[in-house]
């Protein structure tokens, strides 16, 4: 059967072919967990430039544990990570996100206490504040017509999008979206999705977990599929659309 878990050095640009460039993200034989537990194992994955990639799999087998690691909020034990060719294994969180590493978390991750615009103004680059809340605004108005309300009392969705707009803003070189369309209503899962594809459009890598899985898989051009910390599926999002391939790995979702 294609996608074999050997080809996790695949390196293909959002057309499907093959490119030689350093990848946005590479991780190599990953080993990582909490305490004495290991959740990943020599889990290898790999985003090329401006390429969006779906990781799926089933309730905690590892996805925002992988997420965490790439993000610096949790040591990897073994293996690495790198960034558009850059070592990233040891580096601290704040100097992926000033690389341009943007991690959007399960939960959304917004100040609640703050305003939407305080949210959006403590991510902007110092100087380009204006043109930052101009830019969230223009991806989802809504946003910026909430500016001075506290983000705790925005709807859940509006929340989601605070947290997409917010990393937006930074104008990140690779984006990690969890869950972003958790608990969500419908149609802003569109706004949500549509969104995600403007932002490849413009160049930007995302890695994409979601439990929408045929969505993510619609808007990914590569596929991998975790399931109890090791990869059990990687070829392209097409492959894994495939009726037989997807109920294999993924289910029926
Ligand atoms: P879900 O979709 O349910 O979030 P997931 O694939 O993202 O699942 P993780 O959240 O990465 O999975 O969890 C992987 C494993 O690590 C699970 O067994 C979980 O119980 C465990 N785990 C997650 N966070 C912690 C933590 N802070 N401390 C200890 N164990 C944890």
């Amino acid at each position: 059967m294609s996608g074999s878990v050997n080809s996790a050095d695949v390196d293909r640009s959002s057309n499907g072919a093959v490119d030689s460039m350093d990848a946005a993200l590479d991780i190599s034989g990953i080993e990582a967990g909490y305490g004495r537990t290991t959740v990943l194992r020599d889990l290898s994955l790999r985003v090329s430039r401006g390429e969006v990639a779906a990781l799926l799999g089933p309730n905690g087998a590892g996805k925002t544990t992988l997420l965490r690691v790439v993000s610096g909020f949790l040591p990897a034990t073994r293996g690495s990570v790198s960034m558009f060719g850059e070592d990233i294994t040891s580096a601290p969180a704040h100097r992926r996100f000033r690389a341009g590493l943007c991690h959007v978390p399960e939960g959304r991750g917004v100040f609640r206490s703050l305003t939407v615009r305080e949210n959006l103004v403590m991510q902007a680059k110092r100087g380009s504040e204006s043109e930052a809340i101009e830019r969230a605004a223009s991806v989802f108005p809504i946003i910026g017509e909430r500016l001075h309300q506290q983000a705790g009392t925005l709807s859940g969705g509006q929340q989601q999008m605070l947290a997409i707009a917010s990393a937006y803003v930074r104008q990140p070189r690779l984006i990690l979206v969890d869950e972003a369309s958790l608990g969500l209503a419908p149609l802003i899962v569109d706004d949500i999705f549509g969104f995600l594809r403007q932002v490849s459009s413009e160049g930007c890598s995302l890695l994409i977990v979601d439990q929408f899985a045929h969505r993510a898989l619609e808007l990914a051009s590569s596929a991998y599929v975790l399931n109890r910390g090791e990869i059990t599926f990687v070829g392209t999002a097409k492959e894994l659309l495939e009726g037989d391939v997807f109920s294999h790995y993924v289910g029926t979702g």
